[in-house]
């Protein structure tokens, strides 16, 4: 049956229990599972068919999450970890060894930025930073030792682009795996497998999970590499996803297409709103038709979710009236959740810590997006007149 996404959302995966008839998914805690006597003790002897064994291994209760989140990206298979940082760490050092080379955003998650950075190179697995929104950039890096390029579309904080089909042929003609990181798009807005890439990761902490209470993340593929990566990286590495939290986003991501359509209505509103304020200099949202590269959101974005970069002129000072003015909307990293969340990230900061750039062209694209500075907002499901009002008393 051809299913849609709301009855996807909700079903799949999950299955009443055949025992109690409950209607609701149970949670299962057990850490291990009644065997028989000649059940393999290594996971290397790990097949789909030899039951549950040890929840590190597997999970009646993870596993109904990924089969949901497999259903929603339409593809074969998912491995679920205990966050979005555990899953991205799973899959480079899935992917990478000592020799290799690897194209990764230079505009990116935090933490990914900062691995990239440091403890990879450290390794002997080289890095090349990239804008990759210029397909000609990713070319360009490439080498004859390449493996993955990694992507993150919309990135975080500047929502800026990447083109998923393009960069996958650029990749797959260089033999490297294209993985592309689908936090802020979910499921609803891309489908990344659709376009060519061969990995979609999301940290489920944020729409996913939807409300703010529980870490997870996710990698998703197909199944011959999902089963590898499961064997050699995530049992032995074992950031393991808890069930309670597996449950958590479950329910979660049954509303995700309805939350979904909410983020975006909302941030439509309050992007509009921020473009004719005056303190607001610039507002980047891609729904909106300012946004550099608008053509591409509408080709690739479903729905354009609920995140909104703005800058304005003195961003720190702003930024100290919003954490102490806000009443509604709460001065705080994460995004994604139900409740509206806001935090300024200063571009001096983050060019000390966390981004590199190597070329005067990656500078002119972070200024031409984030200026001095950017808060990133992202859109809840309150009223939108209610945050409206909130930024306007506020700012
Ligand atoms: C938050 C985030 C991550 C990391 O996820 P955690 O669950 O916090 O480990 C990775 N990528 C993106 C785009 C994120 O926003």
């Amino acid at each position: 049956m051809n299913l849609g996404e709301q009855t996807k959302a909700i079903h799949a995966g999950e299955f009443p229990n055949p025992a109690t008839g409950a209607s609701a998914p149970d949670i299962v805690m057990s850490t291990t599972f009644i065997t028989q006597a000649n059940t393999a003790f290594s996971a290397e002897n790990m097949d789909e068919d030899m039951g549950w064994i040890y929840t590190r291994w597997g999970n009646p209760t993870i596993r109904q999450l990924e089969e949901k989140l497999a259903a929603l990206e339409e593809a074969e298979a998912a491995t679920a970890f205990a966050s979005g940082m555990g899953a991205i760490s799973a899959l480079l050092f899935h992917l990478l060894r000592a020799g290799d080379h690897a194209v990764v955003s230079d505009v990116a998650y935090a933490a990914l930025s900062e691995l990239t950075n440091e403890l990879i190179p450290a390794l002997h697995i080289e890095i090349t930073k990239v804008d990759t929104s210029d397909p000609e950039a990713v070319q360009a890096a490439l080498k004859p030792n390449t493996r993955l390029v990694y992507v993150e579309t919309p990135c975080n904080p500047l929502l800026r682009l990447t083109d998923i089909a393009a960069t996958a042929e650029i990749a797959h003609r260089a033999n490297a795996k294209l993985a592309v990181d689908s936090t802020f798009a979910t499921p609803i807005a891309t489908k990344p497998l659709s376009l060519g890439a061969d990995f979609v990761i999301h940290s489920l902490t944020k729409y996913a999970c939807g409300h703010g209470d529980a870490l997870g993340g996710i990698v998703i593929g197909n199944k011959t590499d999902l089963a590898a990566l499961r064997r050699k990286t995530a049992v032995r590495f074992g950031g393991t996803l808890s069930p309670f939290n597996a449950w958590l986003i479950m329910r979660g991501l049954a509303t995700l297409p309805l939350r979904m359509r909410v983020h975006q209505e909302n941030a439509l509103k309050i992007a509009a709103f921020l473009e004719q304020h005056p303190q607001v200099k610039k507002v980047i949202y891609p729904g909106l038709p300012s946004h550099p590269q608008y053509e591409l959101a509408c080709r690739q974005m479903r729905n354009f979710s609920g995140i909104i970069g703005f800058q304005v002129g003195d961003g720190k000072a702003v930024a100290q009236r919003l954490a102490e003015n806000l009443k509604i909307i709460h001065y705080a990293v994460s995004l994604g959740h139900h409740r509206s969340l806001i935090f300024y990230l200063d571009s001096r900061e983050l060019f000390k810590t966390t981004f590199k750039f190597s070329t005067q062209k990656q500078l002119d694209s972070w200024n031409a997006f984030a200026g001095e500075g950017i808060f990133r907002l992202s859109v809840g499901l309150e009223n939108a007149e209610d945050l409206i009002a909130d930024l306007e008393q506020a700012l």
